[in-house]
């Protein structure tokens, strides 16, 4: 038993002794066990850290303390307590198990296969493929046909841009053939769409590499990193802080661009939280990518966009029709992580995911 100070708002003069937070308080249970599940997805240790240092530091409270700083709001304003733990302990302390916990528990058996299964239900398209235009193998219209087959609703057609020569981007006259090929192939395919799109390089300095005009039109950007990819870390943050600030883009691809088989590649360094925050605030959406080559962005990363609040994009990167169902990976992925349908935007119809493309 601990001596409490007077409680602010407690009436001056009067002492009150109260309990100190048991040490199987729901906050702090639901706390600890978090922080052993990130360890058991083998998290970086602060991350863990963070959870039972904010275990700590409710213990050490009086149970009066914890239910006055629920009540205001306060939590916050403790060391060691951050947005995520104080959802966290509120939660638990209402009696719920917290939505992060329960994402973390999903992650351990079952639950995630039906999640998966779940979330590839609800994708009504793809926002990231390619063509023969580029270094794709196989013709538009027979990608959009593979999509309709598959149950999707809408495809978007995202060819490479200028400055990728390797895999024959496309000039901004090739792109405005494209376009007019398109609305052709849409007449034919209607009600099914194949959605205009590019994915765009992201030059070294964090401008996009296609004219503003025409990036403008598309129904869907796709921004990537593809050249330097060793770019020292801050550097590499700003570029792509820059990029994911500029308002014509809507999706920021492969964001590590790692390279999981053969020798590899390994992960671009930069301010993950940074730039996840960055593209929670411009509302630019996380590519998580279904190449079983790339599976990017890693599980940790993908875990700390779903932390901050990020929308998600689960495409496939196609370069040929049958790649176009790789989209399962994706969703197993998200799933594990804890991405919840209503934030992926190819959940979304293709009039409802252009007008989200199309805000200012
Ligand atoms: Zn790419
Ligand atoms: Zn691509």
């Amino acid at each position: 038993m601990e001596v409490a100070t007077p409680l602010p708002g407690a009436k001056a003069g009067v002492i009150r002794y109260t309990w100190s937070v048991p040490h199987d308080a729901p906050a702090v249970t639901a706390l600890r066990r978090i922080a052993f599940l990130l360890e058991l997805a083998q998290e970086p240790t602060h991350r863990v850290r963070a959870f039972r240092r904010a275990a700590d530091v409710v213990s050490a409270l009086t149970a009066d303390e914890l239910e006055w700083r629920i009540r205001q709001d306060s939590l916050k304003q403790l060391p060691g307590i951050g947005a995520v733990t104080a959802l966290a302990i509120i939660e638990a302390q209402r009696g719920e198990a917290p939505v992060y916990l329960r994402r973390l528990e999903s992650t351990k058996g079952r639950a995630v296969a039906d999640d998966a299964a779940a979330l590839r239900a609800a994708l009504r398209g793809d926002c990231h493929t390619h063509s023969d235009w580029s270094d794709g193998g196989s013709s538009i219209l027979e990608m959009a046909e593979a999509a309709r087959s598959l149950g999707h609703e809408y495809v978007a057609l995202t060819d490479h841009s200028p400055r990728l020569t390797v895999a024959r981007g496309l000039s901004a006259e090739r792109l405005r053939q494209q376009l007019e090929e398109v609305e052709r192939l849409n007449v034919k395919l209607a009600p099914f769409r194949i959605l205009t799109g590019i994915e765009v390089d992201i030059n070294e300095d964090g401008s996009l590499d296609q004219e503003d005009g025409l990036l403008d039109r598309l129904d869907i950007v796709v921004a990537s990193v593809h050249s330097k990819l060793r770019m020292p870390r801050e550097q590499m943050t700003e570029r792509m802080m820059t990029a994911v600030a500029n308002p014509l883009t809507k999706v920021l691809g492969h964001c590590t661009g790692r390279i999981v088989v053969g020798r590899g590649r390994p992960e671009s360094e930069f301010d993950a939280e940074a730039v996840f925050e960055a593209c929670a605030r411009f509302d630019v959406a996380v590519e998580i990518n279904s190449r079983p080559e790339r599976l990017d962005p890693p599980r940790r990363l993908l875990r700390l966009a779903v932390e901050v609040g990020c929308r998600f994009a689960i495409d496939t990167d196609a370069h040929a029709p049958g790649q176009l169902d790789w989209q399962m990976v994706g969703c197993e992925r998200a799933a594990a992580c804890g991405v919840a349908a209503d934030t992926v935007i190819n959940t979304l119809s293709a009039s409802d995911l252009v007008a989200w493309a199309d805000r200012a």
